[in-house]
């Protein structure tokens, strides 16, 4: 049987994988981090089927001027980043266009369809359903305006079959009576769920990948090179070679692909989360924020407030302004919240055009890629490992990933 190398254990990692190994190929994991303790720890925690719309819309032009100098964005950008970076955010700004937009949340929308039933396959083997809840999310606007503003966005979810239940006020109250009267009115998504410690499961998975007898080298790849029928990959001080290679290295992957010559505008939209202590159960759903752009969770170990998107690059530290505006933005909305426990930051991996690459590479044929998952990684990553394991075997999948495909950069 094949061997084959996963590089990235974080959740698009692990489940592929999983994956993988269930189909019997011999599958290395090498991660430089404990597995799934980066991007895919500290996330808003939503499986987020209805998740469709991109960030990129045809508003954007005229939100972002009042998003960049309002007090509590959701955006904040380093404007030398940006300006060192221009291609990338014209490119983004370019899939702005309402084709453009449409086009993108079609196919999203074609992807998210399948990822609640690949999950659950995981499930099946791997047993998680304590950290997992039904209650179903929601989404709260903080005025007419915000709710006008994000009508279009509706419309896309709908013509998408997603689900929207529109709520007033009182029946806002009826399922989080904790909330502060500081809202207009709200959504709930039919039929999402959501998860009370994301690294409880990716470890579950991890582990019984493991127990199944799948290797994990705790490594920084250093180079990696395409040889004539496989692949080598350079770590500290050896070098492994592997059947095929499949680059789930989240924000960092293109810095692995220009290893193999080849490039793709991969940026990171940069996300916080502020921990708060509770002594009792104060919501009982994932709760958007509109003013703010993050959700509030109850999890494990407290409420987590997680979102926002900051336009800085890699390797910069946090913003702690970024936190302390959640932080002050979450006690608006939940006044009961305790003490903060805890702050981070994550790396969403993010294309101009929202949609990840999946598919083998162009110029290197052993290696694949599933990488750029940008808002929803946590959602997308057991799909993405099942059709990486159907392109692997070169077996006919129904899942529709062609627009997806590295060509498309070219
Ligand atoms: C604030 C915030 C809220 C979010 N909320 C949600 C949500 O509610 N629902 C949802 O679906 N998604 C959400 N997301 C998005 C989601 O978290 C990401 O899309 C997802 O975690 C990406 O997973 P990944 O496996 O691709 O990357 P990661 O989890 O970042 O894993 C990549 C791994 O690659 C490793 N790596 C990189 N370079 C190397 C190297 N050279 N050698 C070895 N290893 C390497 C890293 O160490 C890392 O472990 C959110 C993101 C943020 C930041």
């Amino acid at each position: 049987m094949k061997k084959i190398v996963v590089v990235g254990a974080g959740i698009v990692g692990i489940c592929t994988a999983y994956f993988l190994q269930k189909s019997g190929f011999k599958v290395t994991i090498i991660d430089k981090e404990d597995p799934g303790t980066m991007t895919s720890y500290g996330h808003a925690c939503t499986f987020a089927d209805y998740a469709s719309v991109p960030v990129n819309s045809p508003s954007l032009f005229r939100q972002i001027p009042s998003m960049l100098f309002k007090k509590d964005s959701p955006l904040a950008v380093d404007f030398f980043y940006v300006i060192k970076h221009l291609p990338w955010a014209i490119k983004f700004l370019n899939n702005c266009r309402k084709d453009k937009v449409e086009e993108i949340s079609k196919s999203l929308a074609n992807f998210l369809k399948h990822a609640q039933l690949s999950y659950d396959e995981i499930f099946e083997e791997v047993k998680v359903s304590e950290y997992i809840k039904n209650e179903e999310n929601i989404y709260l606007f903080d005025s007419k305006k915000s709710y006008d503003d994000y009508k279009y966005a509706t419309l896309m979810r709908k013509r998408n079959n997603v689900e929207v239940l529109e709520l007033n006020k009182k029946e806002i109250y009826d399922l989080e009576p904790n909330l502060a009267p500081v809202f207009y009115s709200g959504q709930l998504f039919v039929g999402s769920r959501h998860t009370t410690n994301p690294l409880a499961i990716s470890k579950k998975i991890f582990d019984i990948f493991l127990f199944n007898g799948g290797k994990y080298i705790k490594e920084n790849v250093k180079n990696v090179l395409q040889k004539e029928n496989c692949v080598e990959v350079f770590l500290e001080n050896k070098q492994v070679e592997f059947d095929e290679m499949i680059l789930c290295a989240g924000a960092w992957s293109n810095n692995i692909a220009n290893m193999v010559g080849e490039n793709f505008p991969l940026d990171t939209e940069r996300g916080y989360h502020v921990l708060f202590e509770t002594e009792q159960q104060l919501i009982n759903r994932p709760i958007a924020w509109s003013e703010s752009g993050f959700y509030l969770i109850q999890i494990d170990d407290g409420v987590r407030a997680a979102g926002t998107v900051e336009i800085a690059g890699l390797t910069k530290p946090p913003n702690k302004k970024r936190t302390q505006m959640i932080e002050n933005q979450s006690r608006k909305l939940l006044p009961q919240l305790g003490k903060v426990k805890s702050t981070w930051m994550g790396r969403r991996p993010t294309l101009p055009d929202a949609k990840p690459i999946i598919g083998r590479s162009i110029n290197n044929k052993n290696i694949f890629y599933a990488f750029g998952h940008q808002h929803i990684g946590w959602t997308l990553a057991a799909v993405t490992g099942k059709v990486i394991d159907s392109l692997v075997k070169e077996s006919s999948t129904n899942i529709d990933i062609s627009s997806f495909h590295p060509s498309r950069f070219r």
